[in-house]
């Protein structure tokens, strides 16, 4: 037996996407634009096989794939730990992982928990929403092929977004305000934050139906779709994928004659680059807001005559 996929996710989430020894962050990509690599691996406490280091040849199988025997390291520290067993016991991998499960604790406690108030999602970044919900305590898994975005798959995207309306619904996850990024400070990476602002559009393509967008990005912003807007002398940016855009209506929303658009939704801080004085974080969802009206439409019924009193 290996560890599930289901497993992995769960101790990817609990640890906040981190190497639980030196705290790097394990979704990682260098250029503003492209794909981001998984650079993190589960690592067992207690051996996988017999002849592992730290093994217990005691331990079922199902015990030693289980979350509570596993804990997410980077990819230098898995081969250290594993290639040092004298330095890192069982006991004192179950510290380093406990201490980090504190740290996550403690980063999340001073953000609030979010509530979706998403009427129409235009932007659904998949791979990040499903570690965010495994933060929050929810699981989702999609048997899906996004590979060539979401636009892509025609009939299937109606069930997909209202499958992912509920969970956003349903999770709650802990997000901070979007700080003021005048003058922002490396302990701001890997900040979730919520926005709810105008930004300027960029690059945006138009929508086709037929494309492949799995190769669209070329990590130079000159070229690449994105939102932005200005803090001081200070630019947030966020590189939109086209293949977390959604419907026709969401891609003519990145295309705004304006030049610029009103965006509700979350986003990760990224990377900081102080001297260009440049943030970059990734969307994990946009949308537009539900206006107080639609709420009163949604309302059952019974609930009306409670609603038309206050
Ligand atoms: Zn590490």
């Amino acid at each position: 037996m290996a560890v599930t996929s289901k497993t992995k996710i769960q101790v990817w989430g609990e640890s906040a996407a981190r190497c639980a020894h030196c705290r790097e962050q394990l979704i990682y990509s260098e250029d503003a634009g492209l794909h981001e690599s998984l650079v993190g691996e589960v690592c067992h406490i207690f051996a996988q096989g017999e002849k592992g280091p730290r093994a217990n040849p005691n331990m079922p199988q199902h015990e030693l794939d289980s979350p509570k025997n596993l804990l997410l390291l980077c990819r230098k520290h898995h081969k250290y730990v594993d290639d040092h067993p004298e330095l890192f016991s069982v006991e004192r991998l179950a510290e380093i992982k406990l201490n980090h499960l504190i740290w996550v604790g403690r980063q999340l406690s001073v953000a609030k928990s979010w509530s979706c108030n998403l009427a129409t999602l235009h932007y659904l970044n998949i791979p990040r929403l499903t570690i965010l919900s495994a933060m929050s305590g929810e699981m989702v898994s999609y048997d899906i092929d996004t590979s060539k975005g979401l636009y892509c798959l025609g009939a299937k995207l109606l069930g997909v977004m209202n499958a992912y309306q509920r969970l956003l619904e349903n999770m709650h996850p802990k997000v901070s305000d979007m700080p003021d990024f005048k003058e922002p400070t490396d302990d701001q990476i890997g900040l979730i934050f919520k926005f709810n602002d105008r930004f300027r559009t960029k690059n945006a393509p138009w929508p086709d139906r037929t494309a492949d967008y799995s190769d669209f990005l070329t990590g130079n912003i000159d070229q690449d779709p994105h939102i932005y807007k200005t803090f001081g002398d200070c630019k947030l940016t966020m590189v939109i994928d086209p293949r977390w855009i959604t419907t026709t209506t969401a891609f003519s929303e990145f295309i705004p004659s304006a030049g610029h658009n009103k965006f509700s939704g979350l986003a990760m801080v990224k990377s900081i680059d102080q001297e260009a004085g440049v943030v970059t974080a990734t969307p994990l969802v946009i949308g537009i807001p539900k206006s107080p009206l639609q709420s009163i439409f949604e309302m059952e019924v019974s609930d009306l005559p409670r609603a038309m009193e206050s």
